[in-house]
């Protein structure tokens, strides 16, 4: 017999015995039915005696000990007391988690904000407090970016993608901050907030190390090279003489890239904000840049492919340095024999995209992912005889981030590469075509 079915039979058993004395008492009074009325009125005031104990004991559970009762109201009472129990060990359990959790995120070097849909402050820790100036409960409910007033935080909040850090220099206190969003939840994002004064700083030197020591190594470099242009222009120079002299000349005009190269990086790197906006006529720059190639002695054919005369909002000598690296490189790894295309077109996001697809001799997939870091070629020694500095791709990437837009590569062994520049739809303008006949070839 199961326990609650042992209850029941119990419970019966005794009505039937509280009934039977009653209608024993009836009998002997004279009348069965004041009996068992009297008898069923005993019976309901002791439950409702017990029901009255049993509220009052859970209204001040928490200052008396549990009745004691017998029977089914007895099981009642130690039920509750068994639940209230396993509810106040889960509590504790809980408080000490909740405990611990803050005493660890407070004790991170971080700061750490948890702001709900409406980018307001619902939570922060110790360190959020020290570099955001956060003084307490009052700051929480306050939107974050009336807190870190910079218009580039603000564009940060709204973008969808929080992959990169944003850095932002505030000057009171002079410190560097890092920020970064991290979604979770029901719109619901913690903001992590970093300071990067001292990798900033390191940075700014490492920066303004290599800008003044290309700057510094210049004037020498232009003495050297109008010394060798005047030597070598002598008709009389002995012939054992002019072939190391001319070897210097390559290597004189070598380093000068590089260094070119390296002050253009400088700059683009000590650039913080976006590009400039300038309207940039894509399909003259490609013009230019195929008569510039066809006038190279021993150049691949070059065709055009313009599926768009949208106009690209840029930084013109910007664009059109990222556009002649990819050219260049594409001249110096395509034969004579091989093709050249250069296409500009808008995606159906109206995205935009420029790229630059050679059949030349193609990179193998292992080097594809390092190639825009600064100083690595696929073929050292190659590379170095077509005069390359290494540095060409990392200007690319370089430009094109200032820009928002991305470099993809393409490429197969032997086949040929394709350099692709993906623009956002903001850096894309579109305008009625003049021409209804783009200049394809
Ligand atoms: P470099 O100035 O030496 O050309 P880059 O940064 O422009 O340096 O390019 C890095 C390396 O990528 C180059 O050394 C070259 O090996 C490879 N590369 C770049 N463009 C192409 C291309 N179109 N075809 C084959 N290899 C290329």
């Amino acid at each position: 017999m199961t326990q609650s079915l042992r209850t029941a039979w119990f419970l019966l058993s005794r009505l039937m015995l509280v009934l039977a004395a009653g209608m024993l008492a009836g009998l002997m009074l004279g009348s069965l039915w004041v009996g068992v009325i009297l008898s069923l009125g005993v019976a309901l005031a002791w439950q409702l005696l017990n029901l009255f104990w049993l509220d009052e004991w859970l209204r001040h559970r928490n200052r008396h000990d549990p009745p004691d009762t017998p029977g089914l109201w007895g099981d009642v009472i130690s039920q509750v007391v068994r639940l209230h129990r396993r509810k106040r060990y889960h509590k504790e359990r809980l408080l000490q988690v909740l405990r611990e959790l803050s005493q660890s995120t407070a004790a991170l070097p971080d700061g750490v904000v948890v702001l709900n849909a409406l980018d307001e402050i619902t939570w922060f820790n110790q360190p959020a407090a020290r570099l955001l100036g956060l003084r307490g409960r009052g700051d929480r409910g306050l939107r974050v970016s009336n807190l870190v007033r910079d218009p580039q935080f603000r564009d940060y909040l709204g973008r969808g993608e929080f992959a990169e850090p944003l850095v932002l220099r505030r000057t009171e206190p002079d410190v560097s901050l890092s920020f970064q969003i991290v979604p979770y939840s029901d719109g619901q994002r913690l903001l992590m907030v970093r300071d990067v004064s001292r990798q900033v700083q390191l940075e700014t030197m490492r920066r303004d190390f290599v800008a003044n020591a290309s700057h510094e190594l210049r004037s020498p470099l232009t003495v050297v090279t109008g010394h060798l242009e005047l030597l070598l222009s002598d008709d009389a120079l002995a012939e054992d003489v002019r072939s190391p002299l001319q070897e210097m000349q390559r290597q004189a005009y070598r380093m000068n890239g590089i260094v070119n190269d390296l002050l253009d990086l400088s700059r683009l790197d000590a650039q913080a904000r976006e590009a400039a906006s300038d309207e940039v006529d894509v399909v003259a720059l490609c013009a230019i840049l195929r008569k510039d190639v066809l006038a190279r002695p021993g150049h691949p054919a070059v065709a055009l492919s313009v599926e768009t005369h949208a106009r690209l909002l840029g930084d013109e000598p910007g664009i059109l340095s990222a556009f002649s690296n990819l050219v260049d490189n594409a001249v110096k790894h395509t034969p004579e024999s091989g093709v050249i295309t250069l296409r500009w077109a808008l995606l159906p996001d109206g995205a935009a995209q420029f790229s630059v697809a050679d059949t030349g001799r193609g990179i193998a997939p292992e080097h594809l992912p390092r190639l825009a870091e600064r100083f690595y070629r696929v073929d050292t020694g190659r590379s170095r005889e077509a005069g390359g500095s290494g540095l060409g791709l990392a200007i690319v990437k370089n430009v094109l981030m200032h820009h928002g837009a991305t470099i993809d590569v393409q490429s197969t062994p032997g086949a040929g590469s394709t350099f692709s520049c993906l623009f956002p739809a903001r850096r894309v303008k579109i305008v009625a075509e003049e021409r209804t006949d783009p200049p394809n070839e």
